[in-house]
């Protein structure tokens, strides 16, 4: 059953339209407006992405070189050790992070993966970083597990509109998605939903897809809007490029459909040069990954992304409940603790299934 369509929309496709017709720099000024009205427009939220395991998916997004159906050239990876989860994450606050998103191609965790994804979890929140994850589909037991564990947020992406979903993906529906953001929030969950565009989709899809995100009942604090990155091996990997002004227009969009969420400027990146990504940042994207990898395809590197803020004079937006003594001494600790030898082995193979 879909749960999340019962309230009113909060924005009509009509709404919607105009706001994509209006000239490009009315739009512009628009998405500005709005979000300096809630967001400090020079604070750009920080996350980094690390994949925990990687490849052999047996879904068939067709966007997705970790699907197991394409032959991508992509080395299939068991399930990461928590240890190494824990250095990831210590590096990434090192660099500036303030969310650590951990990410695995599966369908859905099963329950025996549920203790090492707890674990995880514990051991990067005592880091003092928030915690993200993808992992598929949820149940609402799993949900609720996750929350109980201490995750911040969910990734759990639309990826399209309704209408254009059968052309991506094919072993799960749309209602599919809807229903586990509904169970990330029966938990107490924060959300992160959004898309990617540039995928052959019409224009109206765009619109569907913002209109969908923007309607849930809350919508999402954190928004990814992905320009697709063509993928050889993938079904995806000679589609046409989408306008990049299009794509522009897709995050200013979003800003003002979603006024106080965190709009983050994700996979696709590395495409874009500098002026591209400082006028999504005017757009009101207010939020990137750090790191060489986006899951699986490249992102660029946390050191040049640092000198690009600095020639916009932009910060990294920080949190503010932890002292820097207080991360390295609960570093430490989570470390020594994911060493302890009387707990379950800190690696399997998830792959075995
Ligand atoms: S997007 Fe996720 S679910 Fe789809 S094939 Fe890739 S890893 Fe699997």
């Amino acid at each position: 059953m879909t749960q999340q369509t019962a309230t009113a929309p909060r924005w009509t496709r009509q709404a919607i339209d105009d706001l994509f017709a209006l000239p490009f720099n009315d739009l512009m000024f628009k998405a500005q407006q709005v979000h300096r009205e809630h967001f400090n427009p020079n604070e750009v939220q920080v996350s980094t992405l690390l994949s925990i395991k990687t490849g052999a998916c047996p879904e068939d997004c067709k966007y997705c070189p970790q699907s197991a159906r394409y032959d991508t050239g992509l080395e299939k990876e068991r399930l990461m050790e928590v240890e190494k989860v824990l250095e990831a994450a210590q590096r990434a606050k090192d660099i500036g992070s303030s969310r650590f998103c951990m990410g695995a191609a599966w369908r859905n965790p099963k329950d025996r993966d549920m203790p090492y994804i707890i674990r995880m979890i514990q051991g990067v929140r005592e880091l003092g970083l928030e915690t993200c994850m993808t992992l598929g589909m949820l149940s609402p037991t799993q949900a609720a597990a996750l929350q109980e564990a201490g995750l911040d947020y969910y990734n759990h992406n639309l990826d399209t509109s309704a209408e254009y979903y059968d052309q991506i993906i094919t072993t799960r529906t749309h209602g599919d998605r809807l229903d586990t953001l509904h169970n990330v929030r029966e938990a107490g969950m924060k959300v992160c939903s959004g898309g990617i565009v540039g995928m052959g989709e019409e224009a109206s899809d765009r619109t569907g897809l913002l209109m969908q995100l923007a309607n849930l009942p809350t919508p999402p604090e954190s928004v990814p809007i992905n320009m697709l990155v063509k993928v050889a091996g993938t079904p995806m990997e000679n589609v046409e490029d989408l306008d990049p002004f299009e794509f522009v227009r897709c995050i200013a969009v979003a800003r003002i459909l979603m006024p106080k969420s965190h709009v983050r400027l994700s996979a696709g990146r590395e495409d874009m040069n500098e002026q591209m990504q400082a006028m999504c940042f005017m757009a009101g994207a207010n939020s990137i990954f750090y790191g060489e990898k986006l899951l699986t395809t490249s992102n660029p590197d946390a050191d040049k992304d640092q000198q690009l803020f600095k020639r916009l004079g932009i910060t990294p937006e920080q949190r503010e409940d932890y002292s820097d003594e207080v991360h390295s001494q609960v570093a430490h600790e989570a470390i020594e603790k994911a060493r302890e030898p009387e707990r379950t082995p800190l690696f399997y193979d998830a792959m075995e299934r």
